[in-house]
């Protein structure tokens, strides 16, 4: 007996590791800048007579010479006296926290006519436990593999006296010679011991053209051996030029070549993790032509809505925090939004009505699972296993009230939508109305006085975190919900007495977060840029407050004491928008076209930018201007067609437009976010049919709520 609880433990153990590993992020330094210029990740020095070329203090990325197409990096050197040195430091990607066993540090480059006696120095470090190497020569290293003149290398890391470690940085560096040298670097990684695939063949393709763009399309390839697939591009059907790689994560690749009236001709071909090339795929065709303004809101909201539904985690159905990062989490107030940029999908023709039936079973099976807490979930969840996933710190593993309201304003938009007699969508109504009616509201309530909802509560650490939700903000629907519930609501008296306080309590909250005493009343009042604030922190805050409740929930129907939520979220659109069109930092990216503060991913992480001198940074979200486009139809479109036609290299990829772009730092985001896609894809919907809004009002206890809001003074 013993023993086959011990056989069964150790499947399970075993089959937990196979999952592990699927989940792991190869260790990567450098494979491509999506940023032409210079790299952002990384920086140079110099002293005495030696010198290294750089842009600002950083590597110049090469577009000329690349082992993997488009670019590589290039360091240009002259050694003199003293010595020069260029770091490449590894990008932290939101989640990309678990990584793939490493043995060697590998790279290949192009010496470009330099000599064997002046390839620089080589060190590793420092990071998380691993400290600064010694430099070493990287010759002995070198592989006999060339291709194209390009040389692999391969240094064991105990060369380095490193190992199990994740080192925050490469370094060249000059080494003994005097003299200058040119050499070009590409791929620079630790590298995992993975075995040279046998075998391996390339998928056919699928190619589409859109106004500036082709995206080529592939069956998903779960093949763990594979490592990137290769694009290749031809305009004559004859010469085929690699433009890019793709990691099989993706079961695409967006070729922005920014030229319309174009004909493009596709191939690609697999490498695996010893750089070995298959055959050649067949070919695909597509054109480019330019687009009406329906097809370009079109084009945004299909490659938005991808991230949802290509992109999903695949046991739960939901959306991920963000992408690329951990494989397996979902974040569920993401997922909420998700789920309405699903049913957009279906009205839209990208996807059948069938098959959005079937995602809905799984989303409402796994919700039934889940880790919940007093009913609602928590922010993060692990996919495979329903598990609570404290991703924010071991306090956060308990119940977030806030991406618990914005989960169920996707669930309930949903039930109004699956409005079929057939069983399947039965079943779907049927199982949110059980979800939405075991949220216990009121126990969130903590302190039973009917004043303020608390964001967060664990079974470990109680109210620990301690965050009263006190507005204006973006947590209007949690309120509303609390108050719509028909199994805990919560007393409506709660809007006036909590979220729009008076309190002195909830004036000092809204006076430290806005820096300001604007708006500490709830009421603001004052003019912006020739615009009145009825209500509002500051100037408004960052616009992500006028999006997140009013995905569903429809401003045009809520008037309060205070003011109606349309006009008023309408002007802080137009302040935003105002304040950019001013540009009085003089931001590269910022103008009345490229425009919108909200929060999103950063060169310096995650933050919320408003529109003020001392609270943005030149960081543009594309999510900002395009989520408003209820509000400003006119300056959203405009936002859209400059950021696709003149950003569009760097800013478009496969889910839409990447989170956001810092042009005074040359930086572009890798990665999309779970967060900002959906709401582009809802808000453009509600622009031009309102069918969002329409869906989630048509929830009688929400409309009951709303139609009393100015009454329950
Ligand atoms: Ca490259």
């Amino acid at each position: 007996m013993k023993k086959l609880i011990f056989f069964a433990s150790l499947i399970y153990s075993l089959s937990l590791f196979a999952q592990q590993a699927e989940y792991e992020h190869d260790y990567m330094f450098f494979e491509n800048s999506l940023m032409s210029g210079s790299y952002y990740y990384s920086s140079t020095s110099c002293r005495g007579g030696s010198y290294i070329n750089n842009i600002q203090g950083k590597i110049p990325v090469s577009d000329e010479h690349a082992f993997t197409a488009p670019n590589s990096l290039m360091l240009d050197f002259s050694k003199g006296d003293g010595n020069w040195e260029a770091k490449i430091l590894f990008e932290k990607v939101r989640g990309n926290d678990f990584f793939k066993e490493s043995h060697h540090l590998s790279f290949w480059f192009y010496p470009d006519n330099t000599g064997e006696e002046l390839y620089p120095d080589i060190s590793i470090g420092p990071g998380k436990e691993a400290k600064s190497s010694e430099k070493l020569s990287f010759v002995p290293y070198i592989e006999k593999r060339k291709k194209g003149g390009w040389i692999f290398v391969k240094i064991p890391l105990e060369v380095f006296g490193i190992k199990d470690a994740e080192p925050g940085e490469i370094v060249f560096s000059g080494n003994q010679v005097p003299g200058n040298g040119r050499i070009f670097i590409d791929q620079v990684e630790l590298y995992p011991m993975m075995e040279a695939a046998e075998g391996i063949a390339p998928p056919d393709i699928t190619a589409r053209g859109y106004e500036r763009h082709v995206d080529i399309t592939w069956p998903h390839i779960a093949d763990a051996r594979v490592k990137y697939l290769k694009i290749y591009r031809s305009e004559d059907q004859v010469n085929y030029r690699p433009v890019g790689i793709q990691r099989p994560y993706y079961d695409r690749f967006t070729d922005y070549t920014g030229e319309s009236g174009k004909i493009y001709h596709y191939r690609v071909s697999l490498l695996d993790y010893a750089y070995n090339e298959s055959r050649q795929s067949q070919t695909a065709g597509a054109s480019t032509r330019t687009f009406s303004d329906e097809e370009l809101m079109d084009m945004v909201q299909e490659a938005s809505f991808r991230y949802y539904w290509e992109g999903a985690e695949p046991n739960s159905g939901l959306a991920r925090e963000n992408i690329p990062g951990r494989k397996n989490m979902i974040a569920t107030g993401a997922s909420g939004f998700g789920i309405m940029a699903i049913i957009v999908g279906v009205e839209r023709g990208f996807i059948t009505r069938d098959q959005a039936v079937q995602r809905m079973k799984k989303i409402v099976s796994f919700l039934g699972g889940c880790d919940t807490y007093h009913g609602a979930v928590s922010h993060f969840i692990d996919g495979p296993t329903g598990k609570t996933t404290a991703f924010f710190g071991k306090y956060d593993n308990g119940g977030d009230l806030v991406e618990t309201s914005f989960l169920y304003q996707g669930l309930l938009t949903a039930r109004a939508y699956f409005d079929a007699k057939e069983k399947a969508e039965k079943e779907i109504r049927n199982g949110i109305t059980c979800l939405w009616e075991a949220v216990e509201w009121d126990w969130y309530d903590r302190e039973k006085e009917n004043k303020f909802l608390t964001w967060h509560w664990s079974p470990d650490y109680e109210w620990h975190i301690d965050h009263k939700l006190i507005g204006w903000n973006e947590t209007m629907i949690t309120y509303i919900l609390a108050m719509a519930s028909p199994t805990h609501p919560v007393d409506p008296a709660m809007y006036y007495n909590g979220w729009a306080s008076q309190e002195e309590r909830a004036r000092e909250y809204r006076s430290a977060w806005g820096k300001t005493p604007d708006g500490s009343e709830y009421t603001n009042g004052n003019y912006y840029h020739g615009i009145k604030l009825d209500v509002g922190v500051a100037n408004g805050g960052p616009l992500f407050f006028v999006h997140y409740s009013f995905l569903g929930m429809d401003p045009r129907r809520i008037t309060d004491s205070y003011t109606n939520y349309f006009e008023n979220n309408r002007n802080i659109a137009l302040i935003n928008w105002r304040y950019c069109s001013e540009n009085p930092n003089k931001r590269r990216a910022v103008s009345g076209e490229f425009w919108g503060f909200t929060a999103s991913d950063g060169p310096w992480g995650y933050r919320a930018l408003e529109p003020l001198k001392e609270k943005e940074n030149g960081t543009m979200a594309p999510t900002g201007s395009l989520a408003s486009f209820p509000y400003t139809p006119e300056q959203s479109m405009g936002a859209l067609k400059h950021m696709y036609r003149e950003h569009g290299k760097y800013l478009w990829g496969e889910y839409g437009f990447r989170d956001a772009v810092n042009l005074d730092e040359n930086w572009q985001a890798r990665i999309y976010m779970g967060l900002n896609q959906a709401p582009v894809v809802i808000m453009i919907e509600n622009y031009r049919s309102g069918l969002i809004w329409e869906l989630f009002m048509k929830n009688q206890e929400v409309a009951e709520v709303l139609k009393n809001l100015k009454e329950s003074e």
